[in-house]
Parts: C-alpha cells; structure tokens; sequence
C-alpha cells in the first residue's frame, strides 16, 4: 500500500493575510476565524459587484435589442451595402476605375453597374459592383457606356449574361440582412488577412 500523502499537513496562504497557515478542509481560505470572516465579506461583496454588473450589461443587450427592433428594414439594407460596398473596395484595391481605366489615386467608390435604384435583385451581386472613381460613379452617374466593356472584359461575357438576366426579387429579413453584413465583414477581413500574409 501506498503511504499516501493524505496524512501530511497541507498548507496555503491566507487569501487576507497572505501568511501562511495549516488546513484541514480545501475550503478554508483562511488562518484564522477573524479573517474568515473578512473573506466570507470580501466574497460577498466580490459577488454582488458581479452581479451587479452582469446586470448592468444584460440590460445594455437589451436596450440595443429593443433599439434595432424598431429600425425600419432600410436600417438593416444600409448596413449590408456598407459592408458589401467596403468588401469591393478591398477586393478592387490598387485596380484603376471600372469606367474611366484611370487610377487617380482620389477617393474610390463601389460602383453598381445595374443601379441599387433600378435593380435591387443585384445590390448584393459581387459581378454587378467594381471600383469606380468618384467622378464616374457620382458626376456620370457610373459612367454606363464605359462600364460595360471593361466589365464584359473584366468577369465574361457569359457572366455579364447571367448578371443582365432578370433576377428574383428577395425578401430580406433583419436577420438575414445581419448575417449578410457579417458575412461580408469577415470576407473583408480574410483579404486583408491574405494579402498580409502573402506580402
Ligand atoms: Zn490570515
Ligand atoms: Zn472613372
């Protein structure tokens, strides 16, 4: 048989004293009752400050909860086109403008080449959005007529095709449009993520 250590006397430091001390139940925290109960305080008000402040942010959850509930649907588009559009951006950068073929070095922007106006099927269609210079995209309201051979050049002629097919109309619900600007959040991240490694 084994001579267990059990029998040895086992010692710890006091959590208020921090002497050292002999114990026999691993509950004991402490050396003496007087700092026992010091402990026992301590925890207690450990614990309700934690409470407290679990509390605390439940209710800030909730208030963010409530306050996107009352968003209207435009809310949750707005996000997810800002997110798509930054996705573009990232994907395009360095590339010269989908229209004009110039990189100015200016402000970039995500241009659609089928309008969000127009064709809401496609505001989320990674074909239809590329980098456009400010001036194109906002003085020649994307400069179309250029924009569709650099495109058709860009991504084929078969999937210019498919992008110019009519497309269904999809009802997109908060949740969904969360996930989507999630979704395209992270794909910017991973490019970014990618490029760093890869330089
Ligand atoms: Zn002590
Ligand atoms: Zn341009």
């Amino acid at each position: 048989m084994m001579k267990a250590t059990a029998n040895k006397p086992k010692r710890r430091r006091c959590k208020i004293c921090r002497e050292w001390f002999h114990y026999q139940d691993f509950r004991t925290w402490w050396c003496c009752p007087e700092h026992g109960a010091r402990f026992a305080l301590q925890k207690r008000e450990a614990d309700r400050e934690k409470k407290r402040k679990d509390e605390a942010q439940q209710e800030r959850r909730s208030i963010k909860i409530r306050k996107l509930a009352v968003q209207p649907l435009s809310y949750f588009h707005k996000q997810a086109q800002t997110a798509f559009n930054e996705f573009i951006r990232t994907r395009d950068a360095g590339q010269p403008c989908i229209s004009c073929d110039r990189n100015t070095g200016a402000k970039m922007n995500a241009g659609h080449y089928r309008t969000v106006g127009a064709s809401k099927e496609t505001r989320y269609d990674e074909r239809n959005c590329h980098l456009q210079c400010e001036h194109c995209n906002s003085y020649l309201s994307g400069n179309i007529g250029e924009y569709k051979p650099r495109l058709i050049a860009k991504i084929g002629q078969a999937a210019f095709d498919r992008l110019m097919e009519p497309h269904e109309l999809k009802k997109w619900t908060r949740e969904e449009l969360q996930e989507l600007a999630k979704h395209y959040r992270q794909k910017t991240r991973e490019l970014i993520k990618q490029r760093e490694a890869a330089a």
